[in-house]
Order: structure tokens, then sequence, then C-alpha cells
């Protein structure tokens, strides 16, 4: 398989002190890897779109940021320091929120008992997190006393997203926030992360099908495709290059020497 090598050497290392940070990760399930070789950051303000087709590792890369997998070659650091194998609640008092694909909401609880299960830390902590949670995510105001069960899709999925951010997360990961929403919602949405990276200084690292969109508010963008990163670049930049996204989620497409050269 010929895939299409990164082709930007500008975005492929971080600043000194990048939020997350992995290098030449593997992980996968009973020692077996999914994800190979992955050299990937985030730095603070980012956001990151981690794009790629079913089954590319896209989930098996943050379940394993999150240390619900073994990362069992190469480096993952998070904050500075690795990241520890089965303790996601020590990773989460690191700092790290992680916004699951089911979004893992309590259906019978209102959106205000929601909120409070995602507190932390001290009264104050926890005071600045709600406040900043709902300055981020307004319109979840008017539905506090709402059952999540009886929200809509996207009204979910702002409860999970500010579920996360009442924890004061410094680096928050979310995957595949579109999930079975309209692609008018999720046009709504994605600025909403823009927002919380750029008012907030958190780092954003955001699995996302809708790839043309998620480019419009990503800083950068890394495809993987069977487990590998075969493009990253600037995600501005990458938006204009249909024939670069195009290979990459074909995979085993042979490119022209032009688009694989090209400085993205
Ligand atoms: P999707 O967009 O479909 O969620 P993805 O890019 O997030 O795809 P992953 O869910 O990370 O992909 O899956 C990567 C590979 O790992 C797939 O081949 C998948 O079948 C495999 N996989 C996922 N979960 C497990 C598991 N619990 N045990 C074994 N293999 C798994």
């Amino acid at each position: 398989m010929t895939t299409t090598t990164p082709t930007s050497t500008s975005t492929s290392t971080s600043t000194n002190g990048a939020l997350i940070e992995l290098s030449g990760m593997s992980s996968g399930y009973a020692g077996v890897p999914v994800v190979r070789d992955l050299d990937l950051h985030v730095d603070p303000g980012e956001v990151v779109a981690l794009l790629g087709p079913n089954g590319a590792g896209k989930t098996t890369t943050l379940l394993t940021v999150s240390g619900l997998l073994k990362v069992l070659d190469g480096s993952a650091t998070v904050l500075g320091e690795p990241v520890i194998f089965g303790s996601p609640h020590k990773m989460a008092k690191r700092g790290m929120g992680h916004v699951p694909e089911d979004r893992s909401l309590f259906f019978s609880l209102t959106v205000a008992e929601n909120l409070k299960l995602g507190l932390r830390g001290s009264r104050q902590d926890q005071r600045e997190g709600y406040d900043r949670a709902l300055t981020l995510l307004p319109a979840l105001r008017p539905l506090m006393d709402r059952r999540a069960g009886l929200l809509s899709g996207g009204e979910q999925q702002m409860l999970a997203v500010a579920r996360a951010i009442v924890a004061n997360p410094k680096v928050l990961m979310v995957d595949e926030m579109s999930l079975g929403l309209a692609p008018i919602i999720v046009e709504r949405l994605l600025p909403i992360m823009r927002n919380i990276a750029d008012e907030t200084g958190i780092g954003v690292l955001l699995v996302e099908q809708h790839i043309h969109m998620a480019l419009t508010v990503a800083d950068r963008a890394y495809v993987m495709n069977h487990g590998e990163i075969v493009l990253e670049g600037i995600g501005a930049e990458l938006a204009g290059r249909r024939d670069l996204l195009e290979a990459s989620y074909l995979g085993d497409t042979v490119l022209p020497e032009e688009a694989v050269t090209a400085d993205v």
C-alpha cells in the first residue's frame, strides 16, 4: 500500500509545553497494535482535528491518551507527564477532559444534575468551572431543569461538552461530536469548540467525520488511515487540498509526485 506521507514539516513539531504529545506511539487491544508510530501534538489554545475513515484508529488514539488503553510502544504525554494507564480519573485530575463518542450522559437526570457530576476541585474551582461552562455554552441556561434524555441531539452534545468544561480541563478531547446530528447542527457546534480554545486556552483534539466543517475551525489536522497518520497540515490549507484529503482517505492511492511534496 502506498500512503500519502505527511506533507508539512512545519506542523510536525510541537512548541514547548504541548498539552498532548505522542511520539512514535503505538497502542491497541490485547497487546495487538491497532495504531502505530503516531506523532501528534496539541498545544494550548489550539483546535486540532483528527480525521480519517471508519476504523482508522481515531477512537483508539483518544482512549490511549485518556489512559484507557495501554501505550505499547513509543510515548504519550499529557501536560508533560506520561499517560497513566488504567487511571482515567488521575488523567482527569491532571487536566484531561474526554467527551466520548456515546456522550455518556445520565438521561434520567437533569442538565444541572449532569453538570454537577462533572465538578471537581475546591468550591471555588467548582463555581468557576460551572460559570465558565455556561458562559461558553449559554444555550444550556434555559434547560437546566430538563432531563438530559429529553434534549435534542445537539443539546445533548453541548451538555456533554459542558460537563467536561465544569472540571476546568486544560485539554479536551471530543470524539465525533457530530454523530447522529444534522449537518446544520454540526455547523453551529464546531465554532463553539473554536471559541472554547480561543477564550480559555484549552487545547482541543477533535475527532470529526465532517472533514470540511472541521477544517474551518481547526488550526491543524491529522488524517489517520489503517492506524497510521498519513497526512497532516494547517487546517485552512488542507481545506483547499481536496486531492490530498481524498487520497489520504482512500489510503492506497498512488499520488502524483507534485501532490505528495506540496507544502500544505
Ligand atoms: P470510527 O470512526 O468507526 O469510530 P475509528 O477511527 O475511531 O473509527 P477505532 O474505533 O479506533 O477507529 O478502531 C480502530 C480499529 O480497532 C478497528 O479495526 C476496530 O475494529 C478495532 N477495534 C476497536 N475496538 C476494539 C476492541 N475493543 N477490540 C479489538 N479491536 C478493536
